[in-house]
């Protein structure tokens, strides 16, 4: 796995957009249909706009109609954590960075076969780096 990226709040705040800061550091969510990448049709690898991991691939990404950037699974298992969210009266999990604890989202159960799933990502909480991988 890749080194953790840790860093102090002054510094997520100095080197994110104010909006980055509060939907990655603050766990906030972005207005839906508002993102840069609810509709996004590039192929490429969605990195975490905080420390870069590679965390979704355009391929896996599916028009859920939420006006959210969604994915049926990620490039990798360890690049994200779960954790269970309890804020809002509702249990759902949450989606994190593995490498710099960022909140990159929710994860449900109502995603296309054969995953099921459908990670529910802010699109301020991703970088795509565009182009195919060989
Ligand atoms: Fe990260």
């Amino acid at each position: 796995m890749d080194d953790k990226v840790q860093r102090s709040e002054e510094e997520w705040k100095k080197m994110l957009t104010p909006e980055q800061y509060q939907v990655c550091r603050k766990k906030g969510t972005e207005r839906a249909f508002t993102g840069l990448y609810h509709d996004c049709k590039k192929p490429g690898i969605y990195q975490c706009c905080c420390c870069g991991n590679d965390l979704f691939d355009a391929k896996t990404k599916f028009d859920s109609g939420t006006g959210w950037p969604s994915f049926s699974e990620p490039v990798r298992d360890d690049r994200i954590r779960h954790e269970t969210d309890r804020s809002r009266m509702m249990k759902r999990t949450e989606v994190v960075c593995r490498r710099c604890d960022a909140h990159l989202g929710h994860v449900f159960d109502d995603g296309p076969a054969p995953t099921h799933k459908r990670y529910c990502i802010n699109s301020m909480s991703l970088k795509l780096k565009e182009g195919t991988r060989g």
